[in-house]
């Protein structure tokens, strides 16, 4: 049955290129989140015709959903003849910017040297095509399997993915009583197993000071200052503190294995003006300094000792500088999550790694989140990987592109996968 099952998606490799093609070739840009309908639509003849239950949803009143952008996603659902588990995959439908530096159309598709090109072709149109033939030579080769097989489209995960899965798994779309096993087609490499990610934590902080003319700078406070003032702390205590806590989590690549901190952004003073503004600046001490930081935890860090180390790292300012004021506030927070590397989803793709590629998987953990987030936490199911074709490093990049072979054998990893969780032997 396994070879039969091999041969049957090897010999889909055409289809699949195909596949992977019409789908970059609908510029799904977020933001501002262009052609969700269009590719739901798509989407939801392909997999009408494989048999599946189909419901395009769009996510009514969230961040970014518009009349002119709306938010859609699509779920499908394909129930077996005889009852059993549900293995869901969910892909993102939505790709980052074009950006510079490309040599071939980012929304051609053009194939070359054995790959397919374009913006999403790894991140992560060729994952969701993947697992589409994956299900589909499955469904030909064992039609009378136990349990469900679900695909979802989703929107909006470059940017959150509030109107995608969080608005899903809110309305019950992930959740233990539908779903049991999550594969999220993200491109980890065909060979790695990725279990999970680190915890991220953003806040903005703000100094005060007090507005004067910048010709005379001491009848005033210079917010920019005492902004300053905080940096040097940071890189004085914070950044060495950080740089030696290390995790026991397989984070990849090994300079994400400790924590981190980003400074994403400073601002203070007078906002800047557009390009064709061919004036001056006016003279003013900045009154306001405000920065982002961008804090990656571990698994073995508590949420609110990240808070308080960074809050004590301002009063730590506050103690040695003069008329040093700040605030500062949450934007954003996301949990560590690590699926159990003995969970059914990990040992059955475990086994069909092997069986495919000859080796035992690397397990790995991302530096940064993704959409397992909101299955996590929202869906509260704890049997969730991230598996599929394509080089993690290749993701946002100009040039993009997605390994035909891999793409292939990552489906008959994916196909075997059912095969062992829908038992079909
Ligand atoms: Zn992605």
């Amino acid at each position: 049955m396994g070879e039969l099952l091999l041969h049957e998606v090897a010999g889909r490799r055409e289809d699949l290129i195909a596949l992977t093609q019409d789908l970059i070739r609908m510029p799904t840009l977020n933001p501002p989140g262009e052609n969700y309908l269009e590719i739901c639509e798509y989407l939801d003849r392909r997999l009408q015709n494989a048999g599946f239950e189909t419901e395009l949803i769009r996510a009514n009143g969230a961040p970014g959903d518009s009349d002119r952008h709306p938010r859609w996603n699509i779920v499908a659902r394909r129930e077996g003849r005889n009852p059993g588990t549900c293995v869901h995959f969910n892909s993102h439908i939505d790709v980052v910017e074009v950006g510079h530096g490309w040599s071939m159309d980012p929304f051609g598709g053009e194939v070359k040297d054995g790959r397919i090109y374009g913006r999403g072709a790894c991140d992560m149109k060729g994952g969701l095509a993947a697992s589409i033939v994956a299900a589909e030579a499955f469904i030909a080769i064992c039609p009378d399997y136990a349990g469900v097989i679900e695909i979802s489209g989703t929107a909006d995960e470059e940017s959150g993915g509030f109107g995608g899965v969080a608005y899903l798994a809110e309305r019950g779309y992930f959740s233990p009583g539908r779903v049991d096993h999550v594969i999220i087609p993200e491109p980890l490499n065909k060979d790695r197993i990725c279990l999970g990610h680190r915890g991220v934590w953003w806040a903005e902080i703000e100094t005060r000071g007090e507005m004067a003319h910048g010709s005379m700078p001491f009848l005033g406070d210079c917010a920019v200052r005492h902004m300053a003032a905080v940096v040097a702390e940071m890189e004085e205590s914070l950044f060495p503190a950080l740089a030696g806590r290390k995790t026991d989590m397989p984070v990849v690549p090994e300079g994400a294995k400790q924590s981190t901190l980003n400074i994403n952004s400073i601002h203070g003073g007078e906002a800047e003006q557009d390009a064709d503004y061919t004036g001056l600046p006016s003279p003013c001490v900045p009154d306001r300094c405000r920065m982002v930081i961008d804090r990656r935890f571990l698994i073995e860090e508590d949420i609110a000792e990240v808070e308080a180390e960074i809050r004590a790292t301002l009063e730590r300012v506050r103690a040695g500088r003069e008329k040093f004021e700040y605030d500062m506030r949450e934007l954003h927070r996301v949990l560590p999550t690590m699926t159990k590397r003995d969970a059914p989803v990990v040992a059955s793709v475990a086994r069909a790694i092997e069986q495919v590629l000859g080796r035992a998987p690397d397990y790995v953990v991302s530096p940064g989140t993704y959409d397992q987030k909101h299955i996590d936490r929202i869906g509260r199911l704890k049997n969730c990987i991230a598996y599929g074709p394509g080089i993690l490093d290749l993701a946002h990049k100009p040039d993009e592109y997605v390994g035909i072979g891999d793409m292939v054998q990552s489906a008959q990893v994916m196909a075997l996968a059912l095969q062992d969780l829908l038992q079909c032997k």
